[in-house]
């Protein structure tokens, strides 16, 4: 087969990658949409990521996701854009006028997500973020480029988050742990960003019978699907938006930019997904 006859492929790079959900998302959309193409797992050491990324092309790749531990390390080897700038890592890269471009979707994929699940969200004043992490990061800066007026930011350790409000500017205002119940009241939006409630992990301790009935909550975690978090809003009859959501949505740039057509995030691929991580 000549380059021009071969299918396209775009593939994942971890090390370890083989957990990943991608595959079944990518492969999904392939075959409803009668696209004939790839997508493969590729477990890169940190010592051999490099050439591989240089050499995505003449590996036989048209692009890339790229998942830990080199995030940060495909933002410093690719042309990056605001949004892999600002997130500080990159996780989706591709081939634009013979350049290695990269960006980051995470963002995309907490917007979206909550677009589909609680329309009108935007309309809040004040959100609640918890954690100050690398997702945090793609968080804060959607919400502000939504036009959220103010960020409130909690973090265990306080001096992450006071580097986040540094970097994105005087409507991030970091919280200290210990603060976050008095403040939940104020909350439209509350987001966890940290690791708290997934399988593995310490619960987190909120007391979400204090936000207002109108509050949306969204986690970030998405094993279990349903975390302790979600269950009690829901319980509560608040709006919510799931972590597994998040992840389907920000696959959609990636596979077109790849393969040229927007796909959509369907109920029939959620239930495949989700399916999957029943099996863990
Ligand atoms: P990270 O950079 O390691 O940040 C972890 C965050 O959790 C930090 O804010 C950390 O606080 C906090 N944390 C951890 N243990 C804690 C504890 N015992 N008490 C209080 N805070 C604690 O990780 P990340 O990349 O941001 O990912 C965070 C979560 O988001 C993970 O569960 C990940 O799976 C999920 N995620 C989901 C998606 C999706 O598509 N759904 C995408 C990205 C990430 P300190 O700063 O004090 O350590």
């Amino acid at each position: 087969m000549t380059a021009e006859t071969r299918a396209r492929a775009a593939c994942l790079i971890g090390w370890p990658a083989a957990h990943s959900r991608s595959p079944l998302i990518h492969h999904y959309w392939l075959r409803t949409l009668g696209i004939e193409g790839g997508y493969n797992i590729e477990a890169v050491p940190p010592e051999g990521f490099a050439e591989f990324v240089l050499h995505l092309s003449a590996h036989g790749f048209v692009g890339a996701n790229v998942t830990l531990p080199h995030k940060e390390r495909a933002l410093a080897l690719t042309k990056p854009d605001a949004r892999a700038r600002a997130v500080g890592a990159a996780n989706t890269l591709w081939y634009e006028g013979g350049e290695l471009r990269s960006t980051n979707t995470d963002i995309e994929g907490f917007i979206n997500n909550l677009d589909a699940c609680a329309p009108g969200w935007d309309n809040a004043g004040d959100a609640m973020v918890l954690g100050a992490g690398g997702a945090s990061r793609a968080v804060v800066f959607g919400l502000l480029e939504r036009g959220v007026k103010r960020v409130h930011l909690a973090n265990r350790t306080i001096a992450r988050a006071r580097a986040l409000a540094d970097q994105f500017g005087a409507r991030v205002h970091p919280v200290s742990w210990e603060a976050v119940n008095d403040l939940v009241p104020r909350a439209d939006l509350l987001v966890n960003t940290t690791s708290l409630g997934m399988h593995g992990q310490p619960a987190l301790e909120l007391d979400i019978g204090r936000l207002p009935p109108h509050a949306v909550v969204a986690d970030l975690v998405y094993v279990p699907l349903e975390t302790p978090l979600l269950a009690a809003a829901r319980t509560r009859g608040l709006k919510t938006a799931d972590g597994l959501g998040m992840l389907l949505h920000q696959a959609v740039r990636g596979f077109e930019l790849w393969f040229g057509q927007r796909p959509e995030v369907t109920s029939e691929l959620r239930a495949l997904v989700e399916a999957d991580l029943t099996k863990v």
